[in-house]
């Protein structure tokens, strides 16, 4: 069983109780942290340990490291479930999936945006990107160790410019480009989605939003990049900043048209979108419906 309680400085805990087993996880953490704290706290039950409670330490040390902060050694059923959790949320092939799609190379994540962007779509905190990269020798130890120096609060507010973003750890920034055609994007309630794309006003395509809005999204901004001087007849890039205003669930469709001619050679961009709640205290959704339809 899955629970979620307002836990403080907790991030997670895994209990036996009457022989069945279960995951408390804290409310009070964002997407990624939790997904990394029920991962570890799975990796507990999988692997045949005593009941334990975890608080952030789990997200500070590596999922390799003999010792934690100050050289206290790490005991090794949180070292085994630390190296679960890497493997369960990051499997090689996923990263590899994702790197390929994205266009990725190693040298882009000497940007610290492109790996907190990365761990967005990879659904893991920002740190347990960082880690996992270190362990499949994307990155050297020297770049982690400098990419772990960098805030997600901070890159999350380089992205939105002059938009004011409150409660900065609790909601993510997801900057969405063609390359996100397809993508599967399960994101928070406050989540914000910055859309840029490629517009061919050359050609008299516009990207409408009218799905978007429909779909129960609000556009907070709407405008075009400066096109670089000298660079005329370069696509514009259209910018977009969207939220969510209401639980959402499903395909979106945004399309590039010409106004005159809308169904005519149309440029799309398919997402599929779910709403993940996890700051609400209770059972976890799914278990909660199951268990009052067994009644
Ligand atoms: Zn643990």
């Amino acid at each position: 069983m899955l629970m979620f309680q307002p836990l403080e400085p907790l991030l997670g805990a895994f209990v036996r109780e009457g022989g069945n087993a279960g995951i408390i996880l804290s409310t009070r953490r964002p997407l990624g942290m939790q997904r990394f704290t029920a991962a570890h706290e799975l990796g507990h039950l999988a692997l045949g340990h005593d009941p334990h409670a975890d608080d952030d330490r789990i997200l500070r040390r590596a999922p390799w490291a003999g010792d934690g902060m100050g050289g206290v050694p790490v005991p090794t059923e949180e070292r085994e479930a630390d190296a679960f959790a890497s493997y369960f949320l990051l499997p090689p092939y996923l990263m590899k999936e994702q790197m390929a799609v994205q266009g990725w190379e190693p040298r882009h994540f000497e940007h610290p945006e492109t790996v907190y962007q990365a761990s967005l779509r990879f659904g893991t905190s920002y740190r347990a990107t960082v880690f996992a990269l270190e362990r499949e020798h994307v990155i050297g130890r020297n770049l982690g160790q400098q990419l772990r120096r960098a805030e997600p609060r901070d890159l999350k507010r380089a992205l939105l410019g002059d938009f004011d973003l409150k409660n900065a750890q609790r909601m993510d920034v997801w900057h969405l480009t063609e390359r996100d055609e397809g993508a599967v994007i399960e994101a928070s309630r406050d989540d914000l989605f910055l859309l840029r794309l490629k517009e061919d006003s050359g050609g008299g395509y516009v990207w409408t939003f009218d799905e978007l809005s429909d779909a129960g999204f609000v556009i907070l901004r709407d405008g075009r990049e400066p096109v670089p001087v000298g660079r005329i007849g370069a696509p514009t890039v259209r910018r977009v900043l969207a939220r969510a205003e209401r639980p959402i669930a499903g395909q979106l469709t945004v399309r590039e048209v010409r106004p005159w001619a809308p169904d005519d050679d149309p440029q799309l961009l398919t997402l599929y979108c779910r709403t993940a709640t996890s700051d609400e205290a209770g059972l976890f959704e799914p278990q909660r419906e199951e268990l009052l339809a067994a009644q």
